[in-house]
């Protein structure tokens, strides 16, 4: 690894200041298409090809709108890796909160501070830097190593994501591993955990938005008959509220409960002493948490209710937006039967709205899996290594089928109150945690260049 780059001291100002840079171009993402944020893509892109020059002139590229697909070439045929992050963040609610304005890019002791600090700028830069120190050190990979980052992700990652992964398809790639963001290392945040937990995330959750609507003919309010508009949608978003999908534990889950029953302690030890993962039991226990809800179930979240103009007029119409995120094993086409099932009212039409996406395969650890823990252990000595699935949705969603073994993971060490920085108020990254950051990425190109 570079001599800039020691775990236990954490990155030196000059690499800090680099992935500072990197967040000071306001990449913003919106939802409605239009993209506004064109010259700060091309702010960014600039800045990547000055930090590496090495990267730059040995690797190719090709590009898709702001995204990048670099190949770089290996000595032996077939595909080794192929290496996600994106480029584009979240939008700030409201910058009064920052401790440093979102997009200045601010570098202390201990962080570097700002939108992107953690999602996902700090892990495009890392495996850059990773991959310029490995090219200054004349390795090169055994078999090929794609990266590629996304421009659009947190806008669904249809123009870019969606057409690299459509690029690979066409080169009939293969890989053994596909790396993208999703599970990080927690400390304190499981109940009963003695050790930090290393998330090496296996697949995703699906993603369904339902539109709930009625229409009325409206009228005065002192005759409104026996139920309004507003009354209908109410009562259809209880219905769904009170009866969400069933508890079901999957293979993923089971797994990863597992793997991390050596390192626990109290109730939940107990608890799966005496019963197995994959019981009832276990399932129940977990559904009596969100976080962990989340895990054994198809979750139900109204997010969006609206209806009627004014107090005494009789609203014409009234819709809510409920948000589903699918465990593997249901589908978007299950989740839309299950609301009209549940809501039993014909007068409500219940439709999709915007993107949806299928719960992705789940490939399950593979040798390739056992890399990437290898390399974690490596970097992070006192992490239990575990398994699970993204709640959410990232990129990796579009390249089903082109990596044997799919993990989300980033070796980065955050608590409870780390977490909820990510899209939220005063995201940083520690120097340590970006210095593990670019020690795992160089190792797993040292991987790449002997096998
Ligand atoms: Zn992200």
């Amino acid at each position: 690894m570079t001599s800039s780059t020691h775990v236990a001291t954490g990155v030196d100002d000059r690499t800090a200041e680099r992935l500072a840079a990197a967040l000071r171009c306001v990449t913003v993402s919106s939802d409605t298409g239009d993209d506004p944020a064109d010259a700060e893509f091309d702010r960014l892109a600039a800045h990547l090809e000055q930090c590496f020059p090495l990267v730059h002139g040995e690797l190719e590229l090709e590009r898709f709108g702001h995204s990048r697909l670099y190949r770089w070439p290996g000595a032996e045929p077939g595909t080794a890796a192929i290496l996600l992050a994106h480029m584009d963040v979240v939008p700030v609610d409201d910058e009064r909160r920052w401790t440093h304005p979102p997009f200045a890019g601010v570098v202390d002791d201990e962080f570097v501070w700002g939108r992107g600090a953690i999602d996902d700028k700090s892990r495009v830069m890392a495996i850059l830097e990773a991959v310029e120190a490995a090219l200054a050190a004349g390795k090169r990979p055994r078999r090929t190593v794609f990266l590629a980052f996304g421009h659009d992700e947190e806008a669904f990652g249809r123009s870019g994501a969606a057409r690299m992964a459509a690029r690979l398809r066409s080169l009939d790639v293969r890989a053994d591993l596909l790396l993208d963001e999703g599970g990080v290392i927690t400390a304190g945040v499981a109940g009963g955990l003695r050790k930090p937990a290393a998330f090496l995330m296996l697949g995703e959750k699906g993603w369904a938005t339902v539109r709930l609507a009625v229409t009325d003919v409206g009228g005065h309010s002192s005759m409104p008959g026996r139920q309004t508009a507003v009354g209908r949608i109410a009562r259809a978003v209880a219905r769904l509220q009170d009866k969400p999908m069933p508890l079901r534990m999957t293979a993923l889950t089971a797994d990863m409960l597992d793997r991390v029953r050596p390192a626990l302690s109290g109730p939940p030890r107990a608890a799966l002493k005496l019963f197995s993962p994959a019981g009832a039991a276990v399932t129940r226990m977990l559904a009596t948490r969100p976080q962990t809800e989340a895990m054994v179930r198809t979750t139900t979240a109204p997010t969006v209710i609206r209806g009627g103009v004014k107090a005494n007029v009789l609203p014409q119409s009234a819709e809510a937006l409920v948000n589903f995120r699918i465990l593997p094993g249901d589908s978007v086409a299950g989740v839309l039967e299950h609301c009209r099932r549940v809501v039993r009212d014909d007068e409500v039409a219940i439709h999709l709205v915007g993107t949806s996406s299928e719960p992705s395969e789940t490939t399950g650890p593979g040798p390739a899996f056992d890399v990437v823990a290898g390399i974690t252990r490596a970097v992070v000595p006192e992490a239990v290594i575990t398994t699970g699935i993204v709640p959410g949705a990232t990129d990796s969603r579009y390249y089903d089928g082109l990596a044997a073994t799919r993990c989300n993971f980033a070796p980065v060490l955050f608590d409870q109150a780390d977490l909820g920085r990510i899209h939220g108020t005063d995201e940083r990254l520690s120097r340590a945690n970006y210095a593990r950051l670019i020690e795992f990425n160089g190792r797993l190109i040292d991987h790449f260049a002997t096998h």
